[in-house]
């Protein structure tokens, strides 16, 4: 009996292994930034647009410093060096991995399409359906308006930012956007903010396009069982899955998920092979 309990708990903590771990990665940043604010931890001081990293240097949100050079001011040197280590990291190895393994909204997000799965509530559900592209747009928009209005634009009303004072400092009226981001993804479009509205996903997707590390699909294995489809959260990136072997790119966020649910050993993490 305890044997088959403790062999059904390890089956469940493989099959959501890297879950688990983005959990614990996402979480743990929250607590760093927390402890530097509560208890004078010294590991990681500021927030997810700008963090003094052991007291040795800064990373700085590339996204962030694209909107203020928008508005023309100048940068420290300090800062443009922190957004140009983040940002060759994930252009360079982690792809769009910043929206699966770092950001915070990520967990309110899952939590909404957790509960909709709960509650049976089917993309024809949506009240609204739009593009996935429009999260570019976006992008763009949010650029153009920093240019001018004068202040980055996007970091006004920046969910991340919300998310991230709200646990430390208290919630003002910030958990309103925080409340309305979830009910949106929850009852208006699934998927609805990182999937399609998030310039920050516009904009890893872009920067991350050849990324070193990448799903790999094997159509060999694959039984067309659909289980990676239902758990993707850019179900249109696996439109190879089943019909050609290569790498999923473009908006993958690197999450994971597809493996842990494919029992055909189908999919893995790999390393993007530019002739592919
Ligand atoms: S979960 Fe695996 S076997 Fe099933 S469709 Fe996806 S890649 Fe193919
Ligand atoms: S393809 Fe896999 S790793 Fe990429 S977003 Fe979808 S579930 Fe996550």
């Amino acid at each position: 009996m305890i044997g088959k309990i403790c062999w059904t708990m390890i089956k469940r903590l493989k099959r959501n292994r890297f879950l688990i771990l983005r959990r614990i990665f996402q979480a743990g940043l929250l607590l760093l930034f927390a402890g530097a604010n509560w208890w004078g931890w010294t590991l990681l001081l500021g927030n997810y647009s700008s963090a003094y990293v052991l007291q040795l240097f800064y990373l700085t949100d590339p996204h962030a410093v694209l909107q203020v050079f928008a508005t023309g001011f100048i940068m420290s040197a300090d800062a443009l060096i922190g957004a140009a280590i983040v940002l060759l990291f994930y252009a360079l190895i982690a792809g769009r991995s910043f929206c699966s393994w770092v950001c915070p909204v990520n967990m309110i997000t899952d939590l909404a399409t957790c509960l909709r799965k709960r509650l049976k509530i089917t993309k024809k559900e949506n009240y609204l359906n739009f593009s996935r592209k429009t999260r570019y747009w976006v992008l763009g928009l949010g650029i153009i308006l920093s240019a001018v209005l004068g202040v980055a634009a996007f970091e006004v009303i920046n969910p991340i930012t919300m998310l991230h004072r709200g646990i430390i400092f208290g919630f003002g009226a910030g958990w309103t956007i925080i409340v309305a981001l979830f009910l949106f993804d929850l009852l208006v479009t699934e998927y609805g903010w990182c999937g399609h509205l998030c310039p920050l996903g516009a904009f890893y997707s872009a920067a991350g396009r050849f990324s070193l590390i990448k799903i790999k699909h094997s159509a060999e294995n694959c039984t067309l069982c659909m289980k990676c489809f239902s758990v993707c959260h850019e179900k249109q990136v696996l439109q190879i899955v089943g019909k050609e072997s290569g790498f999923i790119k473009r908006e993958c966020s690197n999450c994971g998920r597809c493996i842990e649910v494919c029992d055909d050993n189908a999919l893995k993490y790999s390393i993007y092979n530019y002739k592919n």
